[in-house]
């Protein structure tokens, strides 16, 4: 895609073929294992917003939607990988959770925009051979978002990690590629 026909908030540039993230403190700002108790649920076609049994809000960090959403469009392989204690919950929460889509008025599922998920405890570099068998996508064309700077050990598979301090948006994304394409050499 050219320059000229991205969107004004679209990322100019080389891009990587895979983009992952983790999920808790990266995708939305909670432990999934520790601070939510089932059942969740929606209310109505609600945006961005989950609740569990005690009523504590999930959803995305503001800007995740719309990178989702880039991603997507730009046909870029987007991951999850999370070490969460609670893989079902974290998958039912991805399914149940509804975020606008492509077109004008859309609301999809949050599930639909990972291709692959790998989500269980665990080293990363677990999560990553696996992505990398089922992806066949080189570990060098992966950038991965992750709050925890024990993961940085998936950087010895040749991913590159940004490290996430307060929950992924336009900027911290931007960061990340920048990361991605000094690493490179893009
Ligand atoms: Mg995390």
């Amino acid at each position: 895609m050219s320059p000229s026909a991205l969107s004004s908030s679209e990322s100019a540039g080389h891009m990587p073929k895979l983009v992952c993230f983790d999920l808790d403190y990266t995708l939305w700002d909670l432990w999934i294992d520790t601070h939510i108790t089932p059942p969740i649920r929606r209310k109505g076609d609600a945006v961005n917003s989950l609740q569990d049994r005690h009523g504590t809000e999930l959803g995305f960090y503001a800007q995740v939607p719309e990178i989702l959403s880039e991603l997507k469009r730009r046909d870029i392989h987007v991951a999850a990988a999370s070490r969460t204690h609670a893989p079902d919950l974290a998958r039912e929460a991805l399914g149940l959770l509804l975020v606008p889509g492509q077109g004008k008025d859309d609301l999809v599922k949050a599930v639909t925009f990972f291709q692959t998920m790998e989500i269980y405890p665990g080293s990363k570099l677990r999560h990553f051979k696996s992505i990398h068998k089922k992806t066949g996508i080189a570990y060098s064309e992966m950038l991965f978002f992750d709050d925890e700077a024990r993961n940085k050990e998936v950087e010895s598979l040749g991913v590159t990690m940004c490290l996430v301090r307060n929950g992924v948006d336009r900027k911290v994304f931007e960061r990340g590629l920048a990361e991605w394409r000094k690493r490179n050499g893009k």
